[in-house]
């Protein structure tokens, strides 16, 4: 059991520190910075990208048809400048340099050590205790539906980590990071605490060892079929579908079938709203599938005008890059000194008084 642990912890330290292990390895992990619009595996790659703003043109094209007033242009309408020159907007950019370097540095290599370490439990519990093995050959329409399965069930896990990010108080006093944004643009979908990346990914380790152990023996020749230009075909299609519009002032909707099985624009900016009616509605990160199946997806009207932000919060608290990453563990701290202070009580009440935080 020592060595067991003792292991886990070399290995944590090894992928934390593997930036930093030799200059090689430092400016390989600056020089990954540099691929962020050009690497298909970044969200931020110039198809996807491209692929938003085509939707957004549309969106444009569709409101200049209608009796509803429109900006003068393509461009006024895509960055106005009230929300993209927003003191919230401005430190969303502030947050996302800063986060880019820890992200290479730190964030990046301990998720890898995550994901390795869930590999290797995948195959302890799999082939070591269950025997199972996966196997060498499948149909192309099998290999298809194993990709498309993994990819729902990594969201599907995602759906409830985001629930739980909102119902465990400690855990929303560091999602709360994500929400205190009062106007939204992509870089919004970076405004979001390293804790609670942990946090998911902890939650998601068992689909990854799952998925490895399934795709093991597989020759890499056959799963080819599933990828497009070395990525996996379903995550370069759901990067198509404008997911960078999710953190946006443009309210799109693409229809009630796709509104219910995709987090469209109008989907995600509906978690965000200040609205009451609102509240602990469409926590879905890729799909709102989930949303849908488990009653908490809300899907409103696209002319409603929708206000984001925090309920009862004290701008001051979210005001800096420095209090986003800080502030969190402060409020985590008093949080459970209340709690130890004020004995046991409901999760209702501990829910309220983390809003009003
Ligand atoms: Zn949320
Ligand atoms: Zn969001």
């Amino acid at each position: 059991m020592i060595d067991a642990v003792r292991w886990f912890l070399e290995r944590v330290a090894e992928y934390s520190l593997s930036a930093v292990s030799s200059w090689d390895h430092f400016t390989a992990a600056i020089g990954e910075i540099g691929g962020t619009f050009t690497r298909l595996t970044s969200g931020l790659a110039w198809p996807y990208l491209l692929a938003s703003a085509t939707i957004a043109g549309v969106a444009y094209c569709l409101s200049r048809k209608r009796d509803v007033p429109s900006a003068p242009s393509f461009r006024a309408f895509l960055f106005p400048r009230p929300v993209y020159g927003h003191p919230s907007a401005l430190l969303d950019y502030r947050f996302y340099l800063v986060s880019a370097l820890f992200n290479v540095l730190l964030f990046v290599p301990m998720l890898a050590g995550i994901g390795i370490l869930a590999e290797k439990m995948g195959k302890v519990f799999l082939i070591g205790y269950l025997a199972w093995e996966s196997p060498a050959t499948l149909p192309v329409p099998a290999l298809f539906a194993a990709a498309l399965g993994f990819y729902l069930l990594h969201d599907f896990v995602n759906y409830w980590a985001h629930l739980l990010l909102h119902k465990v108080p400690l855990l929303w006093a560091f999602h709360q990071v994500h929400h205190s944004a009062d106007v939204l643009t992509p870089i919004s979908a970076y405004r979001a605490h390293p804790l609670e990346f942990f946090v998911t990914a902890i939650l998601r380790a068992p689909v990854i060892g799952l998925a490895f152990v399934f795709y093991e023996r597989i020759a890499p020749q056959d799963l080819a079929v599933t990828t497009i230009f070395g990525v996996g075909l379903v995550g370069f299609m759901y990067g198509l579908s404008g997911p960078h519009l999710q953190h946006s002032h443009l309210p799109i909707s693409y229809g009630p079938l796709l509104d219910r099985v995709l987090v469209t624009p109008i989907v995600h900016q509906t978690h965000h709203s200040l609205d009451p009616r609102h509240h602990d509605k469409n926590f879905g990160v890729k799909f709102a599938l989930w949303d849908w199946l488990f009653g908490t997806l809300c899907v409103p009207d696209r002319h409603e005008c929708l206000q984001f932000g925090l309920v009862g919060m004290k701008k001051d608290d979210f005001a800096t890059v420095g209090k986003l990453y800080l502030g969190p563990f402060q409020r985590a701290v008093g949080l459970v000194r209340r709690s130890l202070a004020s004995g046991p009580r409901t999760r209702s009440q501990d829910v309220v008084r983390s809003e009003g935080l």
